[in-house]
């Protein structure tokens, strides 16, 4: 009978061992969702590429090496292309239109995975409205964002030229912090832009101080991009060696033909606070124009006050040509004998759309009107006179672009923002950042490497952002991935025609999701909101 027992025993339990071994086994043999086979493998760290198939479940990447004999819902191959960590743009203006373009195809088409806005001290206040419409449309890329301090000013302080009262500077702190609270990733200033351009260096030490309570790094346009880029550099250090937060200095340029080649003025004073022990690093945009509003060719004190007074400062004819010689000086001026009526473009001027894509000297000579420094100085007052407008502005020397990419703490980043094709003529930028780099500076020109450039796109400003599972192909990590073709992989925008978008992509993946098929979006919307408060 005890004999029979343990037979009885015997058998049962080598039954439900053998269901346990099936049950192991068809959970190690369920498919994948996706399975990228055959790529050259970037995986972001800068290491050459190496091959290896990679495996997503879900929004994670769960397994690379060698994997061709398992199973997957969906194969991608990937054969002769580049398999890279989704790109970072750390530096966009995406946030003016994301709640309303939530494809935004002019980005997911360079290969872009996660943009951040609210750069150069503007952000769409408050943030929580702002989440809120994103959180309900959904988006097709992450989308992190910063505090902006000309917004915050302007909430407390409107156009004061002046330092804040005591009373002020505690409201914009609490506006600091309640973005921060909200998600931001950090503190943005636009010193050369309005209100910022008031600003005293303590006004911006103490908000920014919010921001680094909170865990947040401090982006800053800086007060000059010319001349004057030495000091501009060191205030900016400055706001983060006081209050121990990390600076990321905005679309480095030399931007004035007097400072062009006097790559000392931007590397000294970055390289001295890194030896200090100050995490400071750039970011770049590959283009020798820049682009802002016409605004920023007009001294700060007109503008005191708001519209109505600016009008008013131009009937009187004494200031008026104060104005005029700050325009003159400011934009009008060369010291290589080049002629800057031919370099100043009009993007966009709802006033007189016919101007857009023409250049200052072309405008003239349409009005009739012989083509004069004087004359040009007279048309941008009248344009911002007229409501202003956007420009491109051709103030860099390629020289200096490619010495400023090969440093290794420079990163890419747009400065752009969500473009509607057709509408206006924008800077390139928004379209072909990231293709251009890989296309132009990696495979026509030999500037940096490819995998020099992966890295600067990706494992580079998610360490600024502190974005601990994303910018690298690792096992647990998010699947934002690039894939395209390194032979084809090129910027079509231009700045005649500036709404084309890239090609050579082949796939893109957010989260797991595919949003580019074969080159094509596919309406997905798989991307998430970063928060500071909630990464850390
Ligand atoms: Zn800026």
């Amino acid at each position: 009978m005890a004999k029979r027992k343990s037979l009885f025993l015997s058998v049962v339990l080598f039954t439900i061992l053998m269901i346990l071994i099936i049950l192991g086994c068809t959970a190690a043999k369920k498919p994948y969702d996706v399975l990228i086979k055959g790529g050259f493998l970037l995986d972001g760290s800068g290491n050459p590429w190496f091959k290896a198939d990679v495996a997503l479940r879900g929004e994670r990447i769960v397994k690379i090496g060698a994997l061709e004999e398992d199973q997957a819902k969906v194969v991608i191959d990937a054969r002769g292309l580049v398999v890279c960590p989704g790109f970072i743009d750390i530096h966009t203006h995406c946030d003016r239109e994301i709640a309303e373009i939530p494809r935004v195809d002019n980005y997911i088409t360079q290969g872009v995975t996660t943009v951040i806005g609210g750069n150069c001290g503007g952000h769409p206040f408050p943030l929580k409205e702002l989440f809120k419409k994103i959180g309900d449309k959904g988006i097709s890329l992450n989308f992190g964002v910063l505090v902006g301090h000309n917004t915050v000013r302007e909430e407390i302080m409107a156009m004061k030229m002046a330092d804040p009262t005591a009373e002020e500077m505690e409201k914009m702190k609490a506006l600091v912090e309640q973005e921060m609270k909200a998600g931001a990733l950090g503190f943005s200033t636009g010193l050369s832009y309005l209100p910022g351009i008031y600003s005293k260096t303590a006004e911006i030490v103490e908000l920014a101080s919010v921001a680094a309570r909170c865990g947040g790094f401090y982006a800053s346009h800086i007060r000059d991009q010319g001349k004057k880029i030495t000091e501009a550099i060191e205030e900016a250090i400055a706001v983060g060696e006081t209050n121990k937060m990390p600076v990321v200095i905005s679309h480095i340029k030399l931007a004035d033909d007097s400072v062009w080649n006097e790559l000392d003025r931007i590397c000294l004073p970055v390289e001295r606070a890194r030896q200090r022990g100050v995490e400071v690093v750039l970011d770049q945009y590959p283009y020798t124009a820049t682009s802002s509003g016409f605004t920023s060719s007009l001294p700060d004190w007109c503008f005191e006050g708001g519209k109505d007074k600016f009008l008013e400062r131009l009937e009187d004819k004494k200031t008026y040509e104060r104005i005029k010689d700050y325009v003159i000086e400011r934009r009008l001026t060369s010291t290589k004998g080049i002629d800057p009526l031919d370099m100043i473009f009009i993007a966009r001027f709802s006033n007189k759309p016919e101007y857009e894509g023409k250049n200052l000297k072309e405008i003239l000579l349409l009005e009739g009107k012989q083509p004069t420094v004087e004359a040009g100085a007279d048309l941008i007052i009248d344009v911002e006179k007229n409501g202003g407008a956007s420009g491109v502005f051709f103030q860099m020397d390629e020289k200096d672009v490619e010495n400023l990419m090969r440093l290794p703490y420079v990163m890419h980043g747009s400065d752009g923002g969500i473009q509607v094709v057709g509408k206006g003529v924008p800077h390139p930028r928004s379209y072909g950042t990231f293709p251009r780099v890989i296309s132009r500076y990696v495979r026509e020109k030999h500037i940096i490497t490819l995998e020099d450039a992966v890295r600067k796109m990706t494992s580079l400003p998610a360490q600024v952002l502190r974005l601990k599972d994303r910018g690298m192909i690792k096992e647990g990590t998010f699947a934002d991935i690039t894939i395209f073709d390194f032979e084809s992989f090129e910027d079509r925008a231009t700045y005649s025609q500036p709404h084309q978008y890239s090609q050579g992509l082949a796939y893109v993946f957010v989260n797991g999701e595919m949003v580019i098929d074969r080159g094509a979006h596919t309406g997905k919307l798989p991307g998430k909101i970063l928060k500071r408060l909630e990464s850390d």
